[in-house]
């Protein structure tokens, strides 16, 4: 569904002919689209092309309607880096030498140049390219050895060059901001009035039923931009307003007709629900997992702070281990399997003991090819959650997909337990 949007457009442009072969992924695009969609922008396109001159050109010619265009990669010294180049000439000025720049990155390839010890010619050469400027950008400080550019197009978009490594792309973004031309533009951008409501265990059907019953019911939905994604297992439901309409009317009644399956009706992800919800607790948390092995404890200590909260975990994943690790008995295992809905509160309970925890959780599953029965197939899975004051959660669901969508659904379904237990 779409209608229009009143937020300005922005475009990303991607370069490396390494993103067309797939030898590597693109990383920026994604990233950038995120970022400018947070920002308020509607983002129109995100472009790949190749380290050729003439198809950035083309690439910059077809998103020049947009407010912003934001590029990655082909900062650096070597002749397939021809983003100022390229971006100079869309704007129709030359490549100056910035002399301070010039003084900047000398500074950093002479440390570079001490620890390597590569250095000469080659190393000015580089040098005076990448302090190479388009006249009256504004060319911000280098993460790496490359700076960035704000480029401001006659009547045409702001251009922001940003470096292709991820990490100096994203290193260099508040700086990008900060700059006046994109500062300017971002001023004008209203703010964001979208909503956006995150679901779990809800079939898409579900949500295209339920907007269909709300528009019979007589709310207007026309002005609005309605986009539903499923990322793994969650659905996620952005309601975006067009001028002079707005989306609370319709989030209202969407988190009414779900109300058992809602996770958030602001975006926030689970596992930032998690982390806050055992913080405000003031619980910590260990695992005892089989198939995930240790995928739930890394997803929950991903998170910068998880000190504070995670106790442990164990990845107990033969039966052996499970008995002398975390303390289920031998007899619990071969009367009922090791995939069994009592092995994984023993699990849970094994994990939360030997670590002191105050919230424990077990995992044992089938993730497959082999090893599935008629009674205990590919895909099932025993989840407990239990806590010290004595509240249980258990789960035994079949899951779908192969051996990686197995353990990945698994780890899902369990942090999405987790939050059942803090939520309490
Ligand atoms: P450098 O000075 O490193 O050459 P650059 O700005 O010229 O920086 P590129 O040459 O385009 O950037 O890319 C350098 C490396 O950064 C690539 O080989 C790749 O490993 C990584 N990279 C670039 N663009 C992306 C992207 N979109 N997604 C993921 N990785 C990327
Ligand atoms: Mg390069």
């Amino acid at each position: 569904m779409s209608g229009s949007v009143s937020q300005p457009r922005a475009a990303v442009v991607v370069t490396g002919s390494e993103l067309l072969t797939g030898a590597i992924s693109d990383k920026n695009g994604p990233w950038v689209a995120e970022h400018l969609g947070e920002l308020g922008f509607e983002v129109s396109h995100v472009l790949v092309v190749g380290d050729r001159p003439a198809d950035l050109a083309d690439a910059l010619q077809f998103v020049r309607g947009a407010a912003l265009v934001v590029t990655s990669g082909g900062l650096g010294p070597t002749a397939d880096d021809l983003t100022a180049e390229v971006v100079a000439g869309f704007a129709g000025v030359p490549l100056e030498l910035d002399e301070p720049m010039r003084a900047h990155i000398a500074d950093i390839l002479a440390a570079w140049a001490r620890r390597t010890g590569f250095d000469g010619p080659a190393l000015e050469e580089a040098n005076r390219k990448q302090a190479m400027v388009p006249r009256g950008a504004t060319a911000l400080t280098p993460v790496g050895t490359a700076p960035g550019l704000v480029v401001t197009v006659p009547d045409g978009p702001v251009v922001v060059v940003l470096p292709g490594p991820p990490r100096e792309l994203q290193g260099m973004w508040p700086a990008a901001l900060a700059a006046e031309p994109v500062r300017a533009l971002l001023e004008s951008v209203p703010p964001a009035r979208s909503r956006s409501l995150r679901y779990y265990g809800l079939p898409e059907s579900e949500i295209a039923a339920t907007l269909r019953d709300i528009g019979a019911g007589g709310l207007d939905l026309s002005g609005i931009e309605i986009t539903t994604c499923l990322r793994r297992s969650e659905l996620e439901v952005d309601l975006r307003p067009g001028p002079g309409a707005s989306a609370d009317a319709l989030a209202d009644a969407l988190i009414a007709a779900h109300e058992r399956h809602l996770v958030s009706a602001d975006g926030t992800s689970t596992d930032a629900l998690v982390a806050t919800g055992l913080l405000d607790k003031g619980w910590t948390v260990a695992t005892g997992e089989s198939c995930t092995g240790g995928m739930l404890a890394s997803r929950l200590i991903d998170r910068a702070g998880s000190s504070a909260y995670v106790a442990g975990g164990v990845v107990a994943y033969s039966n052996a281990a499970k008995t002398a690790l975390l303390g289920v008995p031998a007899e619990m295992i071969a009367e009922h399997g090791a995939v069994s809905p009592e092995v994984a509160r023993a699990l849970a309970d094994g994990a939360r003991e030997r670590f002191g925890a105050d919230v424990g959780i077990g995992i044992t599953g089938v993730a497959g090819p082999g090893g599935g029965t008629e009674a205990k197939p590919v895909g099932y899975v025993c989840f407990c959650v239990t806590t010290a004051d004595g509240v249980v959660i258990a789960r035994d669901p079949r899951l779908p997909g192969d051996r990686s969508d197995v353990r990945e659904r698994s780890t899902d379904a369990a942090m999405h337990l987790l939050l059942r237990a803090v939520r309490g």
